[in-house]
C-alpha cells in the first residue's frame, strides 16, 4: 500500500488548519493569530479581552502559517489522494468563512500559473502520474464530477444542457448519480473540464450575489483499477470540496433569498459537522440523510473512506468572532 501514515487517535478523520496571509493594503498590526506550534497548536487572542482569559489553545494535526506554499500543503494531502489508487474513498474539503482561502486551498487564485495550483490540480496530476507509473499490470481509468449544492439542490456543473452523458465501459460507484461523468485520460483533460465548471459555476452570479460563497462545490474522481494479471478490480474515489462560507447571517440583515440561503447552508454545515462528529465518537448511527451535502459526500465519509479538513482563518482581528465559530466547530471534530 502507498497509505502507510500512522493512523489518528480517532481513526481517519484528520483536520488541518491554514491561515491565509494578511492581503495588500491590510493592516497586519491587529491579528488574532498569537502562536503557530510545531506540533498543530494554535493560539488564539482576543484583542476585546486582557490576561489569562483572552487567550484560547486550539490543536490539529498541523497548522499551516500564513507563510505556508500551495506546494507545502498539497505534500502533506498527497499520502490521503494517493491511497484513492489502492481503493481508499477520500473526502477532502475545505471550512472556513467568505474570503478565509477555500478557494485557493482546493483550487488556487489563478489555474494558468502552476505554482499557484490549489489542492484539486495537483492531485488530478500526481494520480495521474502515479497511475501510469505504477505496477505495469493495473489498467486505471479516471472519471470525473462536477457538481454544486446550491440550496438544497445539486447542479451538475460540466453538463451545459443537463443531459447525461454515459460512459458504459466506466463502471464506476457513482456517488452523485445525477450527473454526467467524463472520462479523463491525462491533467490537460481535467484541466478543460475543470474550466467549464467553474465558468458554469460562475454563470448567475453577480458583483451582489457573488454565488460561490453560497454554495458547495464538489469536484469527484473516480478511479478504477484493473489488474490484468488477477482480474481483480479496484475502485476509489476523491471528493474535493471547496464550501460555502460559514459566516453566520443575521436575521436583521437577511431577508428573502438571502435569508432562504443562509438557512440552507447553515443546516448543510451543520448536518456535516453532525456527521463527522458521529464518525469520531464511532456511534452506530450516522446521520447521512439531514443534507443534500451529507448524501453526496456519504461514500467517502466513515467506513474505511478517509476524510481531510482544511479549517481555514482569516488573521485579522475583524474576523475574531467568525475564527472563534470555526475553530469550534473544528474542536467538534477533532
Ligand atoms: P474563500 O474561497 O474562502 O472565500 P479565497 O480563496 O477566495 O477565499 O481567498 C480570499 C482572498 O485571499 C483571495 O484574493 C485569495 O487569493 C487570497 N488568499 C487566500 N489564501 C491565500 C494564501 N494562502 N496566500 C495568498 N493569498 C491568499
Ligand atoms: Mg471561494
Amino acid at each position: 500500500r502507498l497509505y502507510n501514515e500512522v493512523q489518528d487517535l480517532k481513526g481517519n478523520i484528520r483536520v488541518y488548519c491554514r491561515i491565509r496571509p494578511f492581503l495588500p493594503g491590510q493592516s497586519e498590526k491587529y491579528t488574532t493569530i498569537e502562536y503557530i506550534g510545531e506540533n498543530g497548536e494554535l493560539v488564539i487572542v482576543n484583542p476585546a479581552k486582557q490576561g489569562k482569559d483572552s487567550r484560547r489553545l486550539f490543536k490539529f494535526n498541523k497548522v499551516f502559517s500564513p507563510a505556508a506554499t500551495q506546494e507545502e500543503v498539497f505534500l502533506d494531502t498527497q499520502p490521503l489522494i494517493r491511497s484513492v489508487l489502492d481503493g481508499y474513498n477520500v473526502c477532502i474539503f475545505a471550512y472556513g468563512q467568505t474570503g478565509s482561502g477555500k478557494t485557493y486551498t482546493m483550487t488556487g487564485p489563478d489555474v494558468s500559473s502552476k505554482v499557484d495550483w490549489g489542492v484539486n490540480y495537483r492531485a488530478l496530476n500526481d494520480l495521474f502520474h502515479i497511475s501510469q507509473s505504477r505496477k505495469s499490470s493495473i489498467m486505471y481509468e479516471v472519471g470525473v464530477q462536477m457538481v454544486e449544492i446550491y440550496n438544497e439542490q445539486v447542479r451538475d456543473l460540466l453538463s451545459s444542457d443537463g443531459s447525461q452523458k454515459r460512459y458504459p465501459f466506466l463502471q464506476f460507484n457513482t456517488s452523485v448519480p445525477d450527473a454526467s461523468m467524463h472520462p479523463v485520460k491525462s491533467t490537460a483533460d481535467v484541466l478543460e473540464l475543470m474550466n467549464i465548471g467553474l465558468m458554469n459555476r460562475a454563470v448567475g452570479a453577480t458583483a451582489l450575489n457573488e454565488r460561490s460563497s453560497r454554495s458547495h462545490s464538489i469536484l469527484t474522481v473516480h478511479v478504477r483499477g484493473l489488474d490484468l494479471e488477477t482480474d481483480a478490480v479496484l475502485r476509489g474515489s476523491l471528493h474535493l470540496v471547496d464550501l460555502a462560507g460559514s459566516e453566520r447571517v443575521l436575521r436583521s440583515e437577511a431577508t428573502g433569498d438571502r435569508l432562504r440561503e443562509a438557512q440552507h447552508i447553515n443546516k448543510s454545515l451543520s448536518a456535516l459537522g453532525d456527521v463527522i462528529f458521529a464518525l469520531a465518537q464511532k456511534s452506530p448511527h450516522v446521520p447521512y440523510r439531514n443534507s443534500k451535502l451529507t448524501q453526496v459526500l456519504q461514500s467517502s465519509l466513515g467506513g474505511q473512506a478517509k476524510t481531510l479538513m482544511f479549517v481555514q482563518l482569516n488573521p485579522d482581528v475583524d474576523s475574531y468572532s467568525e475564527t472563534i465559530s470555526t475553530l469550534k466547530f473544528a474542536e467538534r471534530v477533532s
